[in-house]
C-alpha cells in the first residue's frame, strides 16, 4: 500500500489534493492545525474510506513548529510504515496587509506557515525517502512566487522561497530518485473567494486571460500529474488562466 502525507489537507485546495491522493490509491496522512477543522478531516477521512476504499489519518500539528512536525511524521510512521511515498506540503496563509504597517509577528507567520513549514517536514521525511530510494514531493506555491504582488511581501518571499528549496532538493536528491516540484496556482475558487464581494470577484475573473477563476480540482489534477510522472524534477507547473506567462 501507498502512503501519502498532505499539511492543511482539509479543506480547499489541501481537501481536493486529499481526495485526489484517495483516488490514486494511496493511504493518507491528512494533517491539520486548529480544534475547529478537526470535524472537516474527519469527514474528509470517512469519504477516502467510503469513496476510494482506502484509510486516512488526521493528525493535528502547527506545521510552522519543529516539534509539530516531528511529531506528525512520527505519526504517520506508526500508522502505517516507514515508506512514505508522497508529501504534499499544502499548508499555507496570508496576510494582503501594507508592508510598513505588517507587525513583524505577522510576517514572520507567514513565512513560517509557508516556507519553514517545508523544510521541517522535508526534513523529517526525506531520511525515509531516501531509506526507500524513492519519492516524491509536492510544494504548493502560488503565482505569487512567480511575480510581485503588491501587499504580499511576505507571501511572495515565502512562495518564493519555496520554488528555490525545491530546486535545490531536486538537484540534491536527484540520484536517490526523490523528486521535488512546486504548483503555483493562480486564483483558485476556496472560501476566501466565495466570503468576498462577488462584483469584485467578477471583475477579478475578467483580468484572467481565460475570464474565469480556477477550481481546486484543478490543482489536484496538477498534483496527480507531478506524482505519477516519473521524470519531473525541480520544476513548477502553474495552473493559472494564462494570468502569468513567463
Ligand atoms: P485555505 O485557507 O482553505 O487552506 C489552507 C490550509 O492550510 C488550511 O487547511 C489551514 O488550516 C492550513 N494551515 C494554515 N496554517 C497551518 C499550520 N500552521 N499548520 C497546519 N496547517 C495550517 O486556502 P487554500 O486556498 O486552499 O490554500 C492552500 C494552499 O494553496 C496555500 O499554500 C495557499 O497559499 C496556496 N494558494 C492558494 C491560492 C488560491 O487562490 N486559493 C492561490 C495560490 C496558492
Amino acid at each position: 500500500m501507498k502512503t501519502a502525507i498532505i499539511t492543511g489537507g482539509s479543506r480547499g485546495i489541501g481537501e481536493a489534493m486529499t481526495l485526489k491522493l484517495g483516488e490514486m490509491g494511496y493511504n493518507v496522512v491528512v494533517n491539520y492545525r486548529s480544534d475547529s477543522s478537526k470535524g472537516l478531516t474527519e469527514a474528509v477521512i470517512a469519504k477516502l474510506k467510503t469513496e476510494y476504499g482506502v484509510e486516512g489519518l488526521a493528525v493535528q500539528a502547527d506545521v510552522s513548529k519543529y516539534e509539530d512536525c516531528e511529531k506528525l511524521v512520527k505519526t504517520a510512521v506508526e500508522a502505517f510504515g516507514e515508506k512514505i511515498d508522497v508529501l504534499v506540503n499544502n499548508a499555507g496563509i496570508t496576510n494582503n496587509a501594507a508592508f510598513c504597517e505588517l507587525p513583524r509577528e505577522s510576517y514572520m507567520a507567514v513565512l513560517e506557515t509557508n516556507l519553514i513549514s517545508a523544510f521541517h517536514m522535508c526534513h523529517f521525511v526525506v531520511p525515509y525517502m531516501v531509506k526507500a530510494n524513492g519519492g516524491c514531493v509536492v510544494n504548493t506555491s502560488s503565482i505569487g512566487g512567480l511575480m510581485g504582488v503588491a501587499n504580499q511581501a511576505d507571501y511572495c518571499a515565502s512562495k518564493a522561497g519555496l520554488i528555490g528549496m525545491t530546486r535545490a532538493l531536486a538537484m540534491e536528491f536527484g540520484k536517490q530518485n526523490i523528486r521535488f516540484n512546486c504548483i503555483c496556482p493562480g486564483m483558485i475558487w476556496t472560501d476566501m473567494l466565495r466570503g468576498v464581494n462577488q462584483d469584485e470577484v467578477a471583475a477579478l475573473a475578467q483580468s484572467i486571460p481565460m475570464g474565469k477563476i480556477g477550481d481546486v480540482e484543478d490543482i489536484a489534477n496538477a498534483m496527480e500529474f507531478l506524482i505519477k510522472d516519473k521524470y519531473m524534477t525541480g520544476q513548477y507547473v502553474s495552473p493559472n488562466g494564462g494570468i502569468y506567462m513567463p
